[in-house]
């Protein structure tokens, strides 16, 4: 099928309100048109969804899209509903009259598309009601949850090969923010994709600025600070547990900080209304487990701080991917401490299939190497999925503070780890440290370690200063904790010893200044006019029971604000407004512009 260039473009601007497509869309686009499977590697936040929601506008009959979340295909059927596109679900979720009327709209050619939930196609006589449809293509959203080797391994998606041999002629396509070589391996073969057109956009997030910072004593008012510079906006805390999100949620409530927790603890309805009240702009902060996942497709996401080490690489890319999806400038903030890995291994450690925990385990010390690297965090996650970038300059800490000055503190490590092992791997940072500095303790006296040639070689630094020297030994791998807190050698630890390997920590660690909460507020760059603009979106969200950014994003809504269109063509000349949002809030806006305007003049 050939279809016109201009109808791509009229359809471009006027459903969905863009003058342009983004990278690597309209790639997508034609592909689909001329009927070739494709796989799509696009960062979250990247367009993905317009890459199938738009062809299907302009080819005859049905896209079937298997979408991992209820609450993902939810909050898409109710967006493509608001650009006027007949779209519906079928889960579990519904009555069954609403799973009905969905069936008989699919079956009388009404809707152009069909959320379905992977589930579904294990069951045989829905997979034969499909074949009597007129689908015009499949599209597998989230592909990754397809390889044991991804973040987000799902059973179900291993049914999704059946496709292929249902439906040997109908395309596919396939969408992923986040695949690793591997990972985009299986992608392919599963699907069992016929010489598919694959695209692979860069993996860096320009418009997310990175700072990774180490939890110590004062990373509370540390917190406080970013959620100051970031009052009134939308943002994110992942919490290591269900306990620390509730602890973190109550303390940060105290302060006066609009925010909830969230972890899969809760029941279904408190967690449901807890989204919702995020959606909609009632909370300002949602504190949460890596639960709160998948489904949060909420453009004017702010900031995302995680509070410990991630997991692997690919979770904290998501999870930070879900700041700024709307393109404007946004903040990820990781506070992590040595212990973190070592905490985390544990729990691995109780896994049973040894393969798999290497596996894991390997991915968490990828995360904890990231922590700790001094180098562009955009370019050591581009390369971990095996890209290349170019270091962003200032968009990340390492880059911003690139002439930070280091000190060599080899010296200091080998007598660290001579003590060490001098003392036999038993015992702790502290003791270690005691030991270094002579101090005359009982139990020092008693294990007659002042007898030993480390005792009181270290009398030079602090105590504090060892203690940093320790946690960036463990930073490192040169040493790790035993499940009683011992600290061993390790292989490279040995190096250290031998001289073979220097050991280097950034300067201002070694002498940190406290962190005091600053009284100055951020100076917002929002547009005048931006509030007056944002209280009419939220009370239009309320009347039509959607979520705010679904009337209008936070980009749009800058625009709104800036440029104050007093006029139906000025409005359609504004990203984000088509013919069928104008029709729905148009009026409603022009009203406050003019009003600004009037004012203005
Ligand atoms: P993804 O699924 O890749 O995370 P989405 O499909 O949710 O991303 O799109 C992210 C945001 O980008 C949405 O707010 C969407 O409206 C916007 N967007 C998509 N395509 C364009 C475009 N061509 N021009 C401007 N904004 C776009």
């Amino acid at each position: 099928m050939s279809v016109p260039i201009s109808d791509k473009y009229k359809v471009l601007k006027h459903t969905f309100g863009f003058s342009n497509f983004r990278e690597m869309q309209e790639e997508a686009v034609d592909a689909i048109l001329s009927r070739r499977d494709l796989a799509m590697l696009l960062p979250t936040g990247g367009g993905k969804s317009l890459c199938y929601q738009l062809p299907t506008l302009l080819m005859e009959g049905i896209t079937i899209v298997v979408s991992p979340l209820i609450a993902l295909m939810h909050d898409q059927v109710i967006a493509l509903k608001e650009l006027g596109i007949e779209a519906e679900m079928i889960s579990s979720s519904q009555s069954s009259q609403e799973q009905q009327e969905a069936f008989t709209k699919a079956k009388n050619g009404i809707l152009k598309l069909l959320y379905i939930a992977p589930e579904r196609l294990a069951n045989g006589s829905f997979l034969s009601w499909l074949t009597t449809l007129d689908i015009n293509f499949f599209v597998i959203d989230e592909a990754h949850c397809i390889s044991e080797w991804g973040h987000e391994f799902r059973d179900d998606y291993r049914r999704l090969g059946e496709l292929r041999s249902a439906f040997p002629h109908t395309p596919i396509a396939a969408f992923t923010a986040t695949a690793t070589p591997k990972v985009r391996e299986d992608i392919l073969s599963q699907l069992g994709l016929h010489e598919p057109l694959i695209l692979r956009a860069p993996v860096l997030r320009k418009n997310i600025t990175i700072t990774v910072r180490e939890r110590d004593n004062g990373w509370h008012n540390d917190l406080m600070n970013i959620l100051k510079e970031h009052e009134g906006e939308s943002g994110i805390i992942y919490a290591f547990s269900r306990k620390e999100t509730e602890e973190l949620a109550a303390f940060l409530s105290k302060k006066g900080i609009k925010c909830l927790a969230y972890h899969a603890g809760m029941s279904g309805s408190l967690r449901h209304d807890t989204h919702q009240s995020f959606l909609n702009d009632e909370t300002q902060i949602i504190v949460a487990t890596v639960a709160f996942g998948m489904g949060i497709d909420k453009g004017d996401i702010r900031f995302v701080i995680h509070t410990s080490l991630p997991k692997t690489i690919e979770n904290y890319y998501q999870e930070i991917g879900r700041a700024g999806r709307d393109g404007i400038d946004s903040e990820a903030v990781l506070f992590y401490s040595g212990s973190d890995f070592h905490n985390k291994k544990r729990l691995i450690d109780e896994g049973s299939d040894p393969q798999y925990r290497e596996m894991i385990l390997a991915k968490l010390r990828s995360a904890m190497d990231y922590a700790t690297a001094e180098e562009c965090r955009h370019r050591l996650i581009a390369s971990y999925f095996s890209d290349s970038v170019e270091v962003c300059g200032d968009r990340c800490d390492n880059c911003k503070d690139s002439d930070r000055p280091k000190t060599d503190i080899t010296v200091p490590s080998q007598k660290f780890l001579s003590c060490l092992y001098k003392t036999g791997e038993r015992f702790g940072a502290t003791y270690i440290s005691e030991v270094l500095c002579g101090e005359e303790k009982e139990k020092i006296l008693s294990n007659a370690h002042d007898k030993l040639s480390v005792f009181g070689i270290g009398k030079e630094l602090s105590k504090s200063t060892w203690s940093t020297i320790s946690k960036r030994l463990i930073e490192l791998g040169a040493i790790e904790p035993d499940e009683y807190k011992a600290l061993k050698l390790t292989a490279s630890g040995a190096e250290i010893l031998k001289g073979k390997q220097s050991v280097h920590i950034r300067q201002e660690r070694l002498t940190p200044k406290k962190a005091s909460v600053k009284t100055k507020e951020h100076d917002h760059h929002a547009p005048k006019y931006y509030e007056n603009f944002k209280a009419l979106r939220a009370r239009i969200a309320k009347e039509h029971r959607i979520p705010a950014y679904i009337v209008f994003g936070d980009k749009t809504l800058y625009s709104l604000a800036e440029q104050l269109p007093t006029s139906k063509e000025e409005m359609l000349n504004i990203s984000g407004i088509g013919e069928v949002k104008f029709e729905r809030y148009g009026e409603l806006f022009l009203e406050l512009t003019r009003e600004l305007s009037a004012k203005e003049s």
